[in-house]
Parts: C-alpha cells; sequence; structure tokens
C-alpha cells in the first residue's frame, strides 16, 4: 500500500508553544476553527475526490471534541488509546501511531477495516503530536502561532520545539497559499491572508503558518 505523507495541523502559542489548558483548548479562534474543518476535509485534488481525509487524535482530545460534533463529519476518524478499543460508531482505534498510519492508504488491503483516505492529518494532541514529529512519513505542519500574553493564557500542555530543530523550515504565506489552492480548499485560500497579516479575534491576534521538513 502507498505510504501518505502526513501533515500536523495545530494551533500554538508563539513563545512557548502552548496547545492547552485542563483539557482543553485555551482559547475560541472561529477562523482558525473554520480553516481547520476547510483543510482537513478537502478531497486534496481530482484524483482523490471520492476519498475522505482521515484526522488522526489521542484518546483525550477525542473526548475533549463535544459529543454533538463527533465523530467530526466528512472525515475519517481514527482515534489512539492503550486503553479503549472502541470510540463507537464512525471511529477507528489504533493502539500505536505506526500502526494507524501503516493502515491508513487510498489503497488499503481487501481486508482492512478502515476506508480508504486521500490524505492524513494529525490533530492532537500533545502526545500524539510529540510521537508524529518523529514519524519519517510526517513532512508538513499547518501551524497557527497565536501571540498572546502567556501568562494570562496559562497553557498546561504544549508542543515540542520543533521550530529549533533545525529539521524544519518556515514557508512564505504564498506557499501555503498555492499549496491550499492546489488542494482545491479555495474557501481556504481565502482565510488566509495575502501578507501573512494576522487575524484578529476574540482579543488575540494570530497568523497562520507552513513548516515543511527540511
Ligand atoms: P492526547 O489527545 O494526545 O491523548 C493522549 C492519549 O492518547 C493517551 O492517554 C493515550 O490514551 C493515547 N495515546 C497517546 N500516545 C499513544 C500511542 N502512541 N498509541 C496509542 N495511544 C496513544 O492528550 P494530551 O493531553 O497530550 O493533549 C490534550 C490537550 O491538547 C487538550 O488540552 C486539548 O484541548 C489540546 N489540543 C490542542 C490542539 C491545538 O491545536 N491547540 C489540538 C488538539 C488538542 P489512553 O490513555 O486511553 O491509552
Amino acid at each position: 500500500a502507498v505510504q501518505l505523507s502526513v501533515a500536523l495541523i495545530v494551533a500554538a502559542t508563539h513563545a512557548s508553544l502552548g496547545i492547552g489548558r485542563a483539557g482543553t483548548l485555551p482559547w475560541r479562534l472561529p477562523t482558525d476553527m473554520a480553516l481547520f474543518r476547510l483543510v482537513t476535509s478537502a478531497p486534496g485534488g481530482p484524483s482523490t475526490a471520492s476519498l475522505q481525509p482521515a484526522v488522526v487524535m489521542g484518546r483525550k482530545s477525542w473526548e475533549s471534541i463535544p459529543k454533538k460534533f463527533r465523530p467530526l463529519k466528512n472525515r475519517v476518524n481514527v482515534v489512539l488509546s492503550r486503553t479503549v478499543t472502541d470510540f463507537g460508531p464512525g471511529t477507528h482505534t489504533f493502539s500505536s501511531l505506526s500502526q494507524a498510519l501503516s493502515a491508513l492508504s487510498p489503497t488499503p488491503p481487501p481486508a482492512s477495516t478502515i476506508p480508504p483516505v486521500s490524505s492524513i492529518y494529525i490533530i492532537g494532541g500533545a502526545e500524539i503530536y510529540t510521537e508524529a514529529f518523529k514519524h519519517p512519513a510526517t513532512s508538513r505542519v499547518f501551524l497557527t502561532t497565536v501571540y498572546a500574553d502567556e501568562e494570562a493564557l496559562q497553557c498546561d500542555t504544549f508542543l515540542p520545539d520543533f521550530r529549533s530543530t533545525g529539521e524544519w523550515e518556515q514557508k512564505p504565506t504564498a506557499d501555503l497559499r498555492r499549496l491550499l489552492h492546489d488542494m482545491e480548499c479555495h474557501e481556504a485560500v481565502q482565510l488566509i491572508p495575502e501578507d501573512g497579516d494576522r487575524v484578529k479575534e476574540n482579543g488575540l491576534e494570530y497568523a497562520f503558518t507552513l513548516w515543511e521538513k527540511r
């Protein structure tokens, strides 16, 4: 089976890469949520138009999604857990990230219980992101950088500092917009300010960035 490349999609504070507080998101960023929905639901281009993307998450992130919004619609929901084997209708569970990633393919073997997928997004939380950064199939990060008073936000969950390892390169905003265009994700392109300008919402400022493995 073809090994699809894997993308992380995450919103984190600029200075400390804070992503969570008390099991939930530390903010409400409607435009970021809209971008998340559009990117993770995009078929990814004409050849894969009939397939859905997979979203891969940890058990705690699954539990943080309000019941009425899960499973996330129009996406193949994959939940990782070492303790729970079934999260209900519309979900697929694995006990390791590498098992999940090797099962997710546009051309799964006939015996596979998982539908074919067009692409793979790692959607959190910190435990899953940390492992995904180390996986060789991970090639791209959609990072929403949140400029906030870090003290006031009181995050208790953080991304590892991938930006300073030298393995990852930040791409220009034009590349992010072109990538979304090539993914036929035209509504998403409209949400990204052309010059990398920040979005201002609910008293916070944030910017959409793209990082690629060197
Ligand atoms: P996770 O969502 O990463 O879930 C952790 C759980 O996933 C573990 O307890 C375990 O479940 C399971 N797990 C972890 N690694 C593996 C593995 N390799 N194989 C199988 N199962 C595994 O939890 P975190 O606490 O790290 O992150 C949650 C926080 O992150 C919340 O505050 C959430 O709101 C935030 N978040 C923020 C995002 C953002 O973009 N800002 C996005 C997503 C989440 P078990 O114990 O059942 O074995």
